[in-house]
């Protein structure tokens, strides 16, 4: 049987640590290195904090989680119902940031490409943002 869950936050930038743990400690199960976990938690994060500062632009709005686990596979999708991406290619671009002024590096989607096997972001301007990513846990 396949193991799921899902969770609803609200945008506060101190729930991005509360979603990490809790996608951690869901994944557990799974027997993930020290680096795997490390990598999931760090995918996570990326994906929240976007949600907040970037999707509600750091005002009130609700971030969902849902994180599928099937064989050693585990799916999280983080959801956001905010302002929405206008240039989906550009935004996963290395260094590219619509935010400076926040210090904000344009680094979070390269990231999560880099610590998860795939990356899926579907957006649509003033409707919110999906961000799919997923990986094996235990191939090594
Ligand atoms: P960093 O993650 O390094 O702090 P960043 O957040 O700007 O900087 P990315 O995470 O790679 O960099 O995101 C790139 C750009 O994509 C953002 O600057 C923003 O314009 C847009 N973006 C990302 N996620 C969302 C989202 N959930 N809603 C709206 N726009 C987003
Ligand atoms: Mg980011």
């Amino acid at each position: 049987m396949q193991k799921e869950m899902k969770m609803e936050f609200t945008s506060q930038s101190e729930n991005e640590g509360f979603a990490r743990v809790a996608v951690g400690a869901f994944i557990v199960g799974l027997n993930p290195t020290v680096d795997e976990l490390a990598d999931v938690k760090t995918a996570v994060s990326e994906a929240v904090t976007n949600a907040i500062i970037h999707g509600y632009d750091q005002k009130e709005g609700k971030v969902f989680i849902t994180c599928q686990i099937a064989e050693q596979e585990v799916e999280i999708c983080v959801i956001d119902t905010g302002r929405g991406i206008v240039d989906i290619d550009k935004a996963r671009e290395p260094l590219f940031t619509t935010r400076p002024e926040l210090e904000r590096s344009g680094m979070g989607f390269t990231f999560m490409e880099a610590f998860m096997d795939q990356v899926w972001v579907d957006s649509r301007v003033g409707e919110g943002t999906r961000v799919t990513m997923r990986k094996k846990i235990g191939k090594a």
